[in-house]
Order: structure tokens, then C-alpha cells, then sequence
């Protein structure tokens, strides 16, 4: 008997701890509370904080934010650490830029500029002369058919005009690499779409990723909104990276898992743009060096895939200037697999080959629209081929977009 009520106590006891565990977990809870301003220096994030009861609402995943365990729940609830808001850049205007960082084209100035003025000063201009000045051009990349036509023009230019001066020589030089930069070319970006969707292509380290960040910069500098697609999934280091560079100026940022495809990340991204009403969608894409099959079928399912939400406004190719002459032969496969509308020539301030400028624009008949300058987050200039030809040849800007 004393058994059987011992057993019925027992028994009491377990259903009623059983039912205090279990109806807390049924309870539905009210939304998290709005987080408090966050102390000055307690930026870095740290273990997440045991989470109150109010904290386990409703919208929360597993994922987001993991529960407390289960040991602890009773301790003295911690002050919630709200995650620290971004603090946002404010991009430098993009006028002027272009003549703040003629500096760093010091290197080609130093072949292009002072040797042929040099050459150009000498009493005679004589046969060797020429040619001297045709090795100049030549080794700063201008390209040989370029260099060709540009010193046959000088040459015909100062025999009728009988120039002799350096000055004027100067003059007649800087006027002819302008002309070869056909500065009538449109080169601003294609910012009419709504959003304007830019895809930005190019080989692995070019500065592709890079730049998209720039050019983000750029657009939001001008007062634009922007929103970046991480398609180049290959690598989850490019989507880090523009993630980081998206934070710096209030942009969001569209990815998918490391391998997804790449398409498939555009495609979203571009719908997510249209959805928040962004004025700009920037796609980044994968470099891979492929063969050109592959290539093109990748760019061309990215541009296919985008284009169901409506067209692709900017194709731009990130070329590394480093590269020179080279480099222009995997553009070439490029322009083939994707119709290119401009190019962003990277890394200009490493390189004494500036003429390259001019060959990349006159081999593949696409405007340059851009140039990068340094790793600097505005080190990306919009490209001014009278401002640009001033800073190769060493003299005063005439600071048109001052
Ligand atoms: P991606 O593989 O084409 O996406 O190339 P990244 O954007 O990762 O850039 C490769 C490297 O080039 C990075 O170290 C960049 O900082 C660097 N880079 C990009 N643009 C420039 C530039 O204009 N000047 C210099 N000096 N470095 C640059």
C-alpha cells in the first residue's frame, strides 16, 4: 500500500515537471524589442548573448541566431548587443579626379612626355629622329599601327607648318595622341535603365571585383543608389570582398553559395534591384581563363538569363594595363563571347606603358570609360582623353570636368 501511494506521488510530481518544461517552448513570443544605441568601442562582436524569452520570436531561423542553451536559461538576462551599424563613407565627387591622380602616371610620363620632347627639341629633325620617336611611342604600348600614323601625321603636320619650336612641336604631338583617342566617343556610363543593370567582365585579377566596388563609389558619389550581385561565385573571396566594399557605402548585396550559378545569382540580383527600385545593378562576374567555348557560354547565359528582367545596359571589360599587349589578346576573346559597350583599364599607376590607352581603344573600337589608378577606393578616375594625354606628356590640365 505505502508502495502504491509512493508511486502515485512520484508519478504526480514527473507529470507536473513535464508540463513546466514544455509550455514555455508552445508559447508564442512578441517580437524582438528595438536594440539600444550601442556604447562607444563595444564594436567587436562577441559571444552572442544569452537570449531573454522575448528574444525567440517568431521570425528568427535557426540559422540567424542559434538558442541559448538550455542549462541557462534563468541568468540574469545581458544587455542585447546590437550589431554595429555600418559606418558609411562618402565617396569623393568623381569630377577632378582624373587630374588628382595624374601623379601616378608618372611612369609612362617619364617615357612618353620628357623622351620625346627631348627628341623633339634636338636642332634637326632628321630620319633617326623619328624613329627614336617612334621607339618611344612603341615602348609606352601606344601599338605599332597607332604609332605609325600618329608620327606619319606629325610629320606631314610640322613640314607644312615648318614648326620648330618645342613648344609647338609639344603641342602638335599632344594633339595628334588626343585624336587617336577619338575623344568624341560617349564614354559615361549607360545610366538610363531603371535599374541600369552593368555586367563587369574580365580575366581573374584584372581588378574586376575591385573595380565593381569603384564603380559603386562612382555612382553613389554622383547620388545614385546601387545594389552589387556577386555572380563570380567561383570564388567566395570576390563575394567577401564586395560585400565589404557594398558595406562602406550603404549598398546591398546579392550572393549565393560558393559554386551556385553564376546566372542564377544575377538573375536575382537584377530582380532584387528592380524590387528595392536601385538606379544601378552591378554585376560581378567570374574571369575564369576558359577556352572560349566556355566563356561564352557562361557570359552569354548570364547576359540571356538577366535579360528576361530587360537589357543589359553597360558590358564593361576590366583590363590590368600591366599586361599590354597581351592583355589585348585575351580582350579580343572577350569582345567575342560578350558585346563589350566600354572598358575600365585597371592598374595604370603601375605601369610606364599609359599608351596602352590608346591601343586597346583603337584595336578593339571600344571607348575606354574608365581607368584605375591605385588601390585606393576612389583611385578610379572617369577617362578624359584631353585630360589623360596632358598627364602622359608631363604639362598643365586643361581641367575640363574640374
Ligand atoms: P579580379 O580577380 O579581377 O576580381 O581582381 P581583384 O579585384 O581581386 O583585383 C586584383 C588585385 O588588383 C587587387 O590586389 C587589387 O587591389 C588590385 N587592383 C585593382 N585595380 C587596381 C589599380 O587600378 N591599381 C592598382 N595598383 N591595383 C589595382
Amino acid at each position: 500500500m505505502d508502495y502504491l501511494v509512493l508511486a502515485a506521488i512520484l508519478l504526480g510530481v514527473l507529470l507536473l515537471a513535464g508540463v513546466g518544461l514544455v509550455v514555455p517552448r508552445l508559447r508564442r513570443q512578441p517580437p524582438l524589442p528595438p536594440a539600444p544605441p550601442t556604447p562607444p568601442g563595444g564594436l567587436q562582436p562577441q559571444e552572442p548573448p544569452p537570449l531573454e524569452e522575448g528574444d525567440r520570436s517568431v521570425g528568427i531561423t535557426v540559422e540567424e541566431r542559434p538558442p541559448a542553451p538550455p542549462t541557462e536559461p534563468e541568468q540574469a538576462p545581458a544587455e542585447p548587443v546590437a550589431p554595429a551599424p555600418p559606418v558609411l563613407e562618402r565617396p569623393e565627387p568623381t569630377a577632378g579626379r582624373l587630374v588628382r591622380l595624374r601623379t601616378r602616371l608618372s611612369r609612362s610620363q617619364g617615357l612618353l612626355g620628357k623622351g620625346l620632347l627631348n627628341l623633339l627639341s634636338r636642332d634637326r629633325l632628321d630620319e633617326e629622329v623619328w624613329e627614336e620617336i617612334e621607339e618611344s611611342l612603341i615602348s609606352a604600348d601606344v601599338g605599332i599601327d597607332a604609332t605609325r600614323e600618329i608620327v606619319d601625321r606629325l610629320r606631314e603636320r610640322t613640314r607644312v607648318l615648318g614648326t620648330r619650336s618645342a613648344t609647338e612641336l609639344r603641342t602638335l604631338l599632344t594633339e595628334e595622341l588626343v585624336a587617336a583617342l577619338d575623344p568624341q566617343l560617349d564614354r559615361a556610363l549607360n545610366t538610363a535603365g531603371e535599374p541600369s543593370v552593368v555586367l563587369v567582365v574580365g580575366v581573374n585579377g584584372a581588378g574586376k571585383t575591385t573595380t565593381c566596388g569603384k564603380i559603386a563609389r562612382v555612382l553613389v558619389a554622383d547620388g545614385r543608389t546601387v545594389l552589387l550581385g556577386a555572380a563570380d561565385t567561383f570564388r567566395a573571396a570576390a563575394a567577401d570582398q564586395l560585400t565589404t566594399w557594398a558595406s562602406r557605402v550603404g549598398a546591398e548585396v546579392v550572393r549565393g553559395p560558393e559554386g551556385a550559378d553564376p546566372a542564377s545569382v544575377a538573375f536575382d540580383a537584377v530582380k532584387r534591384g528592380i524590387d528595392t527600385k536601385v538606379d544601378a545593378v552591378l554585376i560581378d562576374t567570374a574571369g575564369r581563363l576558359q577556352n572560349k567555348v566556355g566563356l561564352m557560354d557562361e557570359l552569354g547565359k548570364v547576359k540571356r538569363v538577366v535579360g528576361k528582367h530587360g537589357p543589359v545596359h553597360e558590358t564593361l571589360l576590366v583590363l590590368d594595363a600591366t599586361t599590354g599587349q597581351n592583355g589585348l589578346e585575351q580582350a579580343r576573346v572577350f569582345t567575342e563571347a560578350v558585346e563589350v559597350t566600354g572598358v575600365v583599364l585597371t592598374k595604370l599607376d603601375g605601369t610606364a606603358k599609359g599608351g596602352i590607352v590608346i591601343a586597346v581603344q583603337r584595336k578593339l573600337g571600344i571607348p575606354v570609360k574608365l581607368v584605375g589608378l591605385g588601390e585606393g577606393p576612389d583611385d578610379l578616375a572617369p577617362f578624359d582623353p584631353a585630360q589623360f594625354v596632358d598627364a602622359l606628356m608631363g604639362v598643365e590640365s586643361r581641367g575640363t570636368d574640374a
